[in-house]
């Protein structure tokens, strides 16, 4: 069984201590593929110096995270795309809009995610969007660009079947990852409704740990959680639940 961990933050620091371990311990698990979203300036050099160190297993993505959009974004953007073009990153994220924690900063979360979608464009990439509490906000600016070619995910997705709906229309899969198997959680009907062909695999870590582990450090081997939780949902096996998120991600980040 191969899987892939579409987003993980392997590289901050609550996994110094044991890094290697736990990603040894993915890979021997089946979790053969792990996916590195950036999050701002500070954290390029541990996320790269982690893909470095794992060839073939860790793929970085360049990007800066709304919750670390101040009003010095554009500055901070410049340098990521400077970056980008001196090493090879597979996507453009996590990108996108939290009204959760601020709001402080929502029209220059609005522009540097609309900033960032452009450089996708024109980089032919896809990207990773992080959305919480801001559907209408991240709607708006994607529908900015109907008709380009763009792709993504909607990361540790958390919104309403139409929300689903609506990001499936334009080109988006659902991230899916430990959310699903809380309890009372509304993940698995639209999962259900959605289909397999439209959903991918994420453990977020080392935030959003599955059940039985929640309240603890997440980590990429626990994809075979969110996979077991999948495979019940469709009343399919593991293996194929596991070959078809597999596939979808090969698909999207052209990995
Ligand atoms: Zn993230």
């Amino acid at each position: 069984m191969q899987l892939i961990d579409t987003h993980t933050h392997l590289y901050l620091p609550e996994f110094d201590s044991d890094r290697d371990e736990m990603i040894n311990r993915a890979v021997s698990s089946g979790v053969i593929k792990l996916l590195l979203p950036n999050i701002d300036l500070k954290s390029v050099g541990a996320m790269l110096s982690a893909a470095g160190r794992f060839k073939n297993i860790c793929f970085p993505m360049i990007g800066l995270h709304p919750t670390s959009v101040m009003s010095n974004f554009k500055a901070q953007i410049n340098e990521l795309e400077k970056i980008s073009s001196e090493h090879k990153f597979i996507a453009i994220g996590e990108i996108g809009i939290d009204l959760y924690w601020d709001k402080t900063f929502l029209k220059e979360q609005m522009d540097a995610f609309r900033q960032q979608v452009e450089f996708a464009i024109k980089t032919e990439l896809p990207v990773a969007v992080h959305s919480r509490d801001a559907f209408p906000e991240v709607f708006s600016v994607l529908d900015e660009f109907a008709g380009e070619k763009l792709t993504g995910v909607m990361h540790a997705f958390s919104g309403s079947i139409q929300n689903a709906e609506k990001a499936i229309g334009l080109g988006f899969l659902l991230g899916i990852g430990g959310p699903i198997t809380y309890k009372n959680s509304k993940l698995g009907k639209i999962v259900e409704e959605v289909g397999i062909s439209n959903i991918i695999l994420e453990t977020d870590s080392p935030y959003l740990t599955p059940v039985p582990f929640r309240g603890k450090r997440n980590e990429s081997s626990y994809i075979c959680i969110i996979n077991r939780k999948i495979a019940e949902i469709f009343g399919i096996t593991e293996d194929e639940s596991a070959r078809v998120t597999f596939e979808n991600s090969c698909r999207l980040f052209k990995i």
